[in-house]
């Protein structure tokens, strides 16, 4: 049996702490591998290696970092196939969803090859007489990085592609129900030229964890995962001088006016509140209709569609839907089902019946439709991650922008129109992060940022992007002065008249 280790400077290293967890393949329910969670003295042995690692490559010029990233890749095109089947096994999405969550998690990597050019400073030449000022981007040092289970190449390369590129050495802690493609991505850096001890792994839990927040050499934390842990991890982090960004749960809504093409809503939905069953931070989770009809013609159209999902082993082509990543989760989102039911809401269609012929020890789950949800009920409230979706019934568009910006998450959120000035106007005031204006899944492409509002994300800084680049650096400002003529001494704050 497989067991994931650690992999600290380039080596990889055997667990000692005794404690291990159980990576299952969602498809059968079987264990594919176990991975070993470090204890605080192996965390701390990562970050010394990881500090040993970071005055070379700081002091590596911005060119050659970038050509290393450039190298690296390259590495991952060629082995995208390879990353997206290590994804599909361990998480159950299905090959083609993972092939595409793999390139946008190599698109950041693309992004981040540009650096030389993103990480300039400013300058401004003779300020005062012979006094110029210009200011520097500087890594930070040692920084981490707590990954999802659900993005388990994509997320951890949103992060080490753009600590890495500008000057810092990296610790990723990966989903422990996901971890493989982090160490295959820390092992291609190497191969693209990287030094040893840039790009470390440790497997872990909550102890690793806090053994990262708690240690003062690591200078920034980077969470992703759910918002009562992101919380947690943003106080932590901040109480201990920490620059952090915590990025947490969601409830994306969709709003569909009247006038919306429906067949083009219908579309929107199937992909965005069933693709990767659901267990996406931007999955669309609630259909907010203009309308009785609206909300009708919408169901009619799902209907059929949601109750005749392609649902199957996560390898298999031509697929729409995989499992749920463990039993736990799937007896969860199950829970929530019949919360919506008790709490009075009308389910349309109620997946939980589903069974795969032949792998019914998979986490499978059927598509499910509830309408009649309301705000009040606890189900809405909460993030479910699964394949369900939940339909509110509104008579404008003022009560579905209320709705959306009264949710306590503020992730992604959508409208679907065919008037470009309600499309308009629902950008400009909704609380939320990012935003589709017929686009279902408005997630930004790596020269943009990605990052949430209120619950969604805690800290100061979106993941990737030039905001990305921004977290991962910190700015020295510099005033020099080269004049033949002597000043002599000043006793108040010079000032310029
Ligand atoms: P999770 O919060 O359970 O785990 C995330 C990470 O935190 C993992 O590496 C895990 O090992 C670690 N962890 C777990 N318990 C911990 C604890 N008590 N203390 C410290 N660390 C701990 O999340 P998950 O189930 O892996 O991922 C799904 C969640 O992530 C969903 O809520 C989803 O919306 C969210 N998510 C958010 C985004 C975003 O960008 N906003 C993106 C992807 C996923």
């Amino acid at each position: 049996m497989n067991i994931y280790g650690h992999y600290i400077g380039g080596e990889y290293k055997s667990g000692i702490s005794g404690r291990f967890g159980d990576v299952f393949n969602p498809s059968t329910g079987e264990i594919s591998s176990k991975i070993s969670f470090a204890n605080k003295q192996e965390v701390e042995n990562a970050i010394a290696v990881a500090q040993a690692a970071f005055p070379a490559w700081a002091a590596t010029s911005a060119l050659k970092r970038a050509r290393v990233m450039t190298k690296f890749t390259a590495l991952l095109y060629d082995k995208q196939h390879e990353l997206a089947t290590l994804v599909a096994r361990e998480h159950g999405k299905v090959i083609e969803d993972a092939m595409g969550s793999v390139l946008r998690g190599i698109e950041v990597a693309e992004f981040a090859s540009g650096a030389p050019h993103l990480q300039k400073g400013e300058f401004s030449d003779n300020v005062a007489n012979g006094v110029d000022i210009y200011s520097m981007r500087k890594p930070l040092g040692v920084v981490a990085g707590i990954t999802p289970f659900n993005f388990p190449a994509m997320i951890p390369l949103w992060m080490a592609s753009m600590a890495i590129v500008t000057g810092n050495t990296v610790i990723l802690k990966p989903s422990e129900k996901t971890p493989g493609c982090v160490y295959r991505l820390a092992e291609l850096f190497v191969e693209a030229g990287g030094p040893k001890g840039v790009f470390n792994v440790i497997g872990g839990d909550k102890e690793a964890v806090d053994a990262l927040l708690e240690d003062t050499r690591v200078k920034a934390i980077s969470f992703v995962g759910s918002t009562a842990i992101a919380k947690s991890v943003y106080e932590k982090a901040s109480a201990n001088g920490k620059r952090c960004q915590a990025m947490g749960g969601a409830k994306n809504h969709m709003i569909v006016m009247p006038d919306a093409d429906i067949n083009a809503a219908a579309d929107g939905i199937m992909g965005a509140a069933y693709g990767s069953a659901g267990e996406r931070c931007m999955a669309i989770s609630v259909a907010v209709c203009v309308g009785d009809e609206t909300a009708d013609k919408l169901i009619e159209n799902l209907k059929p569609r949601v109750k005749n999902l392609k649902i199957g082993t996560s390898l298999e082509t031509g697929l729409e839907m995989g499992p749920l990543i463990t039993k736990e989760h799937r007896e969860k989102v199950m829970s929530y089902i019949q919360m919506a039911k008790d709490e009075g809401a009308e389910l349309v269609l109620d997946g939980r019946d589903f069974v795969l012929e032949g792998h019914e020890n998979g986490y499978f789950l059927g598509g499910t439709i509830i309408d009649h949800v309301s705000k009040n009920m606890k189900s809405y409230q909460d993030e479910i991650f699964g394949p369900t979706l939940q339909i509110i019934r509104v008579g404008t568009f003022e009560e579905a922008v209320a709705l959306t910006n009264d949710h306590p998450y503020g992730n992604g959120a959508s409208i679907f129109t065919q008037n470009g000035a309600v499309a308009r106007t629902f950008a400009d005031t909704v609380e939320i992060g990012m935003v589709g204006i017929n686009a279902p899944i408005p997630v930004p492409l790596a020269f943009y940022s990605f990052g949430g509002w209120k619950s969604s994300s805690f800290g100061d800084h979106n993941q990737y992007g030039m905001e990305g680049l921004r977290f991962y650096t910190k700015v020295k400002t510099v005033t020099s002065r080269w004049s033949k003529n002597a000043i002599g001494a000043e006793f108040s704050m010079p000032v310029h008249e």
